[in-house]
């Protein structure tokens, strides 16, 4: 049987992979597996294709007997903006319409359960099932719903939802001034107005939306440069940026260093365990095997276990979901805070750093400086995912021989002395992903290229 989600729900170019089509089909097997009368939100982020793609999915709902909501008018909302509105009022599902970092021709189909989870892999596996199968079940022509309704709330129900979880008081004291960096897309819609609300000085960068994002949607240190430079010129005490649909927050501190997410994630854990932790509550954090050693250093000092996940949030969210814990983060800037939601959520995370900032009373440069130190290296090189497999093999044969710790819930991570590295298949591209850091910038450097080359050594072979 084919295969349709990924990593993280339906993906692909608009007009090419993902066509009306395939959208209308996705919706009749969504609908039909949940049964005639499920109450669903639908929502989307501001990419190309998205009305499109949604009014698809919206008349596959309908023709298999859904009840469907838009979230307000447009359906624009961020994806954790969804995810709480489905979890908070009580909603059957949520449908969302994005392909959250992808580049600008990418859109794509995430589905999300009552828990404002995205569904396990089984249930995705179930509704491939019906589509492929083509196991439709259209109900009689007096029973399809002749109206999509609009639910106003969603937005405004989940910037609430943010800055109540917050000391706001303490935050305003601080009058603290952020450049947000929105994208080009949804996040526009509510970010600013959770600043606005704790009382920061905001300004706005990209914060429109358009299906022409002045940067690539991914936030990181290359895609972030010029807000970095903006962040400093201003003298302002952070920048963020987000990704297409806001489930991510990739800081730049005041002197326009930007930090990747499992950076952030150490420090919020941290302060989490310290001021904010509920009682009953293991004192764990789950992250993805991408993310640094730095993280299990730092956070074991204040007694705080970390276990690992595969890459991917969504085994992150069911880890917390099952056994408990303060916080789940990922290296690329995705954070969840239980209390809120266990799914990342870009503007919960830049509403706890700035509460972090003004309870500890440190800048941001600060907080980075406290965690240990490492120098990162990453490539990747073109294979196809078998060879890939092949190498990762191949890697753990010889590692687990030398005797170091090897993890293998994702690829292979190996933790020695003074370097770690994760050799992994990406589950996205046809490509082998190394990250590799070490104490020692030249360690880093040298080790990084032994891996590549060792890699396409095997995948010749
Ligand atoms: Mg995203």
């Amino acid at each position: 049987m084919g295969k349709l989600f990924g990593t993280d729900g339906v993906r692909g170019v608009v007009n090419k992979e993902l066509t009306p089509l395939l959208a209308l089909r996705l919706g009749m097997a969504i609908a039909s597996h949940y049964g005639e009368g499920v109450r669903i939100l639908v929502g989307r982020d501001g990419r190309a294709g998205g009305e499109m793609i949604m009014s698809a999915v919206i008349a596959g709902l309908l023709a298999s007997g859904a009840e469907v909501y838009l979230a307000g008018r447009r359906g624009y909302a961020p994806t954790p903006a969804i995810q709480y509105a489905v979890k908070e009022r009580g909603y059957d599902l949520g449908v969302i319409i994005t392909a959250s970092h992808n580049p600008p021709e990418y859109n794509g189909i995430k589905v999300i359960s009552s828990l404002g989870i995205e569904i396990d892999r089984e249930t995705e596996r179930r509704i491939e099932q019906v589509f492929f199968e083509e196991r439709f079940r259209l109900v009689p022509w007096n029973r399809v719903r002749d109206e999509v309704r609009v639910d106003d709330e969603v937005n405004d129900l989940y910037i609430k939802g943010v800055v109540d979880k917050v000391d706001k008081n303490l935050v305003r004291s601080k009058g603290f001034r952020v450049v947000v960096d929105c994208a080009n897309n949804v996040a526009s819609i509510t970010t600013p107005e959770i600043l606005r609300r704790l009382g920061v000085k905001t300004y706005t960068l990209a914060c429109n939306i358009s299906i022409n994002p002045y940067r690539e949607p991914e936030p990181t240190p290359s895609s972030l440069q010029e807000t970095a430079r903006i962040v400093r010129t201003l003298g302002a005490d952070l920048g963020v940026g987000h990704d297409g649909d806001g489930d991510r927050a990739i800081f730049i501190d005041e002197a326009g260093e930007v930090w990747w997410g499992d950076r952030t994630g150490a420090l919020l854990s941290r302060y989490i365990a310290e001021y904010k932790s509920p009682k009953n509550v293991p004192r764990a954090v789950y992250t993805a095997v991408s993310s640094s050693r730095l993280v299990e250093e730092y956070l074991k000092k204040v007694g705080v276990e970390v276990r690992w996940t595969p890459v991917g949030s969504i085994n992150i969210g069911y880890r917390l979901l099952e056994e408990g814990g303060i916080a789940g983060f990922e290296e690329n800037g995705g954070f969840l805070y239980p209390p809120h939601l266990l799914a990342r959520d870009g503007g919960m995370t830049l509403a706890l750093f700035l509460e972090m900032m003004a309870r500890e009373n440190k800048r941001a440069s600060e907080l980075f400086n406290e965690l240990p130190k490492y120098y990162a290296i990453k490539t990747k090189i073109p294979m196809p995912r078998n060879k890939a497999l092949e190498v990762v093999k191949a890697l753990i044969d010889e590692y687990q021989a030398k005797g170091v710790r090897v993890v293998t819930v994702d690829g292979i991570r190996v933790d020695a002395e003074d370097y770690w590295f994760l050799v992994r298949p990406s589950g996205t591209e046809p490509v082998l992903r190394i990250m590799v850091e070490a104490k020692n910038p030249e360690k880093a450097r040298q080790l990084a290229e032994e891996l590549a080359e060792k890699a396409r050594r095997l995948s010749r072979q």
